[in-house]
């Protein structure tokens, strides 16, 4: 196994060292063959400039003699070529030993081996006849000077040196590229491993310009989010669920003790106390079997066309007396002259109402207010239950629709389970609708339903 950080590195330097080799062999091969054929231009301007030097000698003196253009034997001599005098009959007139440049170091042959001695014959001519040859004969086909071989030499050891100087940057550059992707994901997944530890509070605040590991930072963040807010939730529901055991059955047994013990009189006031205890643990027990039945996906739904404006008066007509006993005034309006007809389980919706309405009861004060809107417009028909009760404080709204939660003021003082909501989100959520709530403490909350039309 490769660190992302290795496997870049590795990656990056591989298709570098490629790219530059290539580079250069293509270099260097274009530069040989442009320097061969320099040379091979050199050679043949050396060699007109030989015959016309022999042709200016016999326009002067007429014939060839052993001293005939002899001063070029000291150039041939040093330049390491060989030449041979011939008149018109081919009759030698005089020539240079090829041995005398045989054994001369400094010259090379393009392919760096000493050859074999070859010459060309070029013909001197006077007034259109051919007046005799002039022979060139050496011990390779391109000769080169030391200062040629110096040259080609200088421009290897230059491609060499940028090998050397690219690989350089490019390792540089290398290092930088993958640890802007090695850091990020390394800290993305030191995280993920804390998560699956248990540690639900760690979360990476590395910075990062890429996309996608942006992208996966921000999505490990929420989801050490969600685990340790459903880690809250679970002790939350645990502790919630033996307390919610525990007050009933203590009660139960403290009552009991005392009247076995003859301190409580066993009076029907006294069996009617204990048998309310009773009843709010069957309540509760209730509560988590629809709560389990929903969860399970067990639940049945049996649609029918309802009328909405009906299905909530009736709902209303229910809390009558409740109302009356907390002295809370609930107003029920309806948006006239529209059709409020909607396709739905009618048991399951009444358990919504009944469920928002009875925690708009129960959280308001005697002498509050409490309104059903009912409305319709192109898309959805909207029912919004608002009342002036304690309000839900900002800390506790996202979360009351989960299960068993109940918000801190309501805790302690008000009677519930922290079913209700859960179950209302999950009836909706069957018949494609959303509910949402906004609240402020000390004034009241509004919870807004929304049915699709269609539905
Ligand atoms: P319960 O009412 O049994 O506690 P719910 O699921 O019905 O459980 O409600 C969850 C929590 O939401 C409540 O404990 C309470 O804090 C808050 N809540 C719900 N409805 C209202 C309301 N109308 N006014 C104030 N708080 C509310």
């Amino acid at each position: 196994m490769y660190s992302i950080r290795k496997k870049l590195s590795i990656i990056i330097l591989a298709c570098s060292i490629l790219a530059v080799l290539l580079t250069a062999i293509f270099v260097n091969i274009t530069i040989n063959n442009k320097f061969s054929e320099y040379m091979v231009n050199n050679q043949n301007k050396r060699n007109d400039r030989i015959v016309q030097y022999f042709q200016e000698v016999y326009k002067r003196d007429k014939k060839w003699t052993a001293a005939s253009g002899s001063e070029m034997k000291h150039e041939a001599y040093m330049s390491n070529y060989c030449i041979t005098l011939l008149d018109s009959n081919k009759k030698l007139v005089w020539m240079m030993d090829p041995n005398d440049i045989k054994e001369k170091e400094h010259f090379k042959s393009l392919d760096g081996k000493s050859g074999v001695f070859t010459t060309n014959s070029f013909p001197i001519k006077y007034n259109g006849h051919v007046v005799g040859y002039v022979q060139i004969g050496q011990y390779s086909s391109v000769l080169l000077s030391a200062d040629d071989v110096n040259f080609k030499l200088s421009i290897n050891e230059g491609i060499i040196a940028s090998i050397f100087l690219s690989l350089l940057i490019v390792i540089i550059i290398s290092l930088y590229i993958s640890k802007q992707f090695s850091v990020p994901i390394r800290e993305v997944s030191n995280v993920s491993v804390k998560l699956s530890n248990g540690d639900y509070n760690s979360k990476t605040n590395v910075d990062t310009d890429i996309l996608e590991i942006e992208k996966l930072k921000s999505s490990i963040n929420t989801l050490g989010e969600k685990l340790n807010h459903q880690d809250l939730l679970r002790k939350r529901l645990v502790s919630d669920i033996s307390h919610e055991i525990r007050t009933p059955l203590n009660i139960l047994q403290n009552n009991l003790e005392a009247m076995i013990d003859g301190i409580f009189p066993v009076n029907t006031e006294q069996l009617i106390g204990l048998n309310d205890e009773v009843i709010r643990f069957g309540k509760l027990l209730n509560n988590l079997n629809a709560l389990k039945e929903f969860e399970a996906d067990t639940v049945s739904i049996n649609r029918e066309e309802v009328r909405l404006d009906e299905l909530l008066s009736s709902v209303c007509d229910d809390f009558s007396i409740a109302l009356k006993e907390k002295n809370i005034d609930l107003a029920y309006n309806i948006r006239p002259n529209k059709d409020y007809s909607i396709i739905v389980d009618p048991d399951k919706l009444k358990q919504v109402f009944i469920n928002l309405l009875s925690n708009a009861v129960k959280f308001s004060d005697c002498g509050g207010k409490v309104w059903i809107n009912l409305t319709r417009d192109k898309e959805n028909i909207i029912v919004s239950i608002r009342d002036t009760g304690i309000g839900i404080s900002k800390k506790d709204l996202p979360f009351i629709f989960e299960r068993l939660y109940r918000g801190d003021k309501s805790r302690n003082k008000i009677e519930g389970s922290g079913i209700g909501l859960t179950i209302v989100k999950d009836i909706l959520t069957l018949h494609s609708a959303s509910i949402e709530a906004q609240s402020e403490v000390g004034k009241g909350s509004i919870f807004t339903i929304r049915f699709r039309n269609n539905v």
